[in-house]
């Protein structure tokens, strides 16, 4: 190829080549290609319509889980587009590790698709997501789930607003149980926001794990008199939540 000819497929293709199948990226996103795109498997199994966990293989209808029914959740639902594994993970990981700001387009793009489909109906006041704490924000030098928001507040065309912010402070969540999780999280959040009774907040993340970042922030929101649905990009499976002993990553 010449240099010049290679120069002008880089004009009109500026995606890099692809993390997943490694070849040049000719449509797609930056990041991934059309191709490898299509493959990822969407969450299509019966989940909870509280959580959006999956249910049990012999279920027929989506109902609300076990663990809802025992712990009702202080916001009203939680869609994932997709699990977080295989290529959805590599993603995830290029884009808070790796720095490819780019691909919280993708992820934005997801994310409302599967809003506008589930939540349909539903006026939104507003979009907002799950803050990282300063010290991490510094070192990272973004806030993943406020690209991601930033892209659906867009797509979906509804503002976005900051409105949680730390109450204490709270150590990374990688590599903690289920408990240590919880305890670490107990209280976190404050809302920082006057105005939140009656509205209908879209609370945006990137990863659902155990559920405890969600419930703690949806509490303030909650309290607030405020309503919350959630939607993140990716989730995972019941069974590794169930088995979160060590490390993790989000
Ligand atoms: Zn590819
Ligand atoms: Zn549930």
């Amino acid at each position: 190829m010449s240099v010049v000819f290679s120069k002008v497929v880089n004009f009109l293709y500026p995606f890099g080549t692809c993390r997943i199948c490694g070849n040049e990226i000719k449509a797609g996103f930056s990041g991934i290609c059309f191709y490898c795109l299509k493959k990822i498997k969407k969450i299509r199994e019966i989940c909870c319509t509280t959580c959006g966990r999956t249910l049990p293989e012999n279920l027929e209808e989506e109902r609300v889980c076990g663990l809802c029914l025992k712990e009702p959740p202080p916001y009203k639902r939680h869609i994932s587009s997709y699990y977080y594994e295989g290529a959805v993970r590599d993603l995830i990981l290029q884009f808070k590790i790796g720095k490819r700001y780019q691909l919280a387009k993708l992820f934005g793009k997801a994310i409302s698709k599967n809003v506008k489909e589930k939540y349909e109906g539903i006026d939104f006041d507003f979009v907002t997501y799950i803050p990282s704490p300063f010290l991490r924000r510094l070192l990272r030098g973004f806030c993943p789930a406020e690209l991601i928001a930033m892209e659906c507040s867009k797509k979906l065309k509804i503002p976005l607003k900051n409105i949680l912010t730390f109450n204490k402070r709270v150590k990374p969540q990688k590599g903690l149980t289920q408990n240590q999780r919880k305890e670490n999280l107990k209280n976190g959040f404050k809302c920082s926001y006057r105005f939140v009774k009656g509205t209908k907040i879209l609370l945006i993340d990137d990863i659902f794990t155990t559920g405890t970042t969600l419930f703690e922030s949806a509490k303030v929101i909650t309290s607030a008199k405020g309503e919350v649905f959630a939607a993140t990009f990716a989730q995972r499976k019941r069974r590794e939540i169930e088995m979160i002993k060590e490390s993790i990553e989000d």
